[in-house]
């Protein structure tokens, strides 16, 4: 962890609102650090699992908006299930990376959130991932075009890759959920 020095009296109290309105207690953390100990990408993360809780309960907002671990969580949610308070872990980082983007905080991992915007596109679009497009999108953002393309070749001749998109029922369902989205972050 860097040297932020850590402090309520800097904490933002709307970030600990809505929180508390998630249900998730991150009050209750006692850093007994199980959560940490027991995450599979923790070695690349700039901040523990267990630092993230604490920064979260003390509302400091802004280094945690600017930490890479937010978007290398893998979401796993080994952290939550081990937690001996039942802290949602995993909503916490969903809840934290939906407000970077919301704020406009520029990712420390540029990628992940541009892999993360076309993936939902595709969803909002399809009801679910047409994966050609979604590559394709993805690819523009990010302005990688030729990575892994020998990979994608070699799916493709694999038939892992469909060359058109496959429609499902309840899409109505699905643009519900993305009417509604975000509504819950709005500050
Ligand atoms: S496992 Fe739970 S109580 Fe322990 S440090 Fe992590 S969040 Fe806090
Ligand atoms: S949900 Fe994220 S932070 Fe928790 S154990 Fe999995 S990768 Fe680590």
């Amino acid at each position: 962890m860097n040297s932020t020095a850590i402090s309520p009296v800097k904490g933002n109290r709307k970030l600990l609102r809505k929180l508390e309105e998630q249900k998730v207690d991150v009050q209750s953390c006692y850093q007994c650090g199980r959560c940490s100990s027991g995450c599979p990408v923790a070695e690349f993360f700039d901040l523990k699992t267990m630092e993230v809780v604490r920064l979260a309960a003390y509302g400091m907002e802004e280094p945690l908006l600017a930490s890479n671990t937010i978007w290398l969580c893998a979401a796993c949610d080994t952290c939550a299930t081990r937690c001996p308070n039942d802290i949602n872990i995993t909503r916490l980082m969903d809840i934290l990376r939906e407000l970077a983007l919301r704020k406009g905080v520029v990712p420390a991992q540029p990628r992940i959130p541009q892999f993360h915007l076309s993936f939902l596109e595709s969803v909002k679009r399809w009801g679910r991932t047409y994966e050609i497009g979604m590559l394709g999108a993805y690819k523009i953002r990010s302005g990688d075009l030729m990575g892994d393309m020998k990979l994608g070749m070699s799916m493709f001749s694999k038939g892992k890759l469909s060359l058109f998109p496959h429609s499902i029922d309840g899409k109505s369902d699905i643009k519900e959920i993305f009417e509604g989205k975000g509504k819950e972050y709005e500050r």
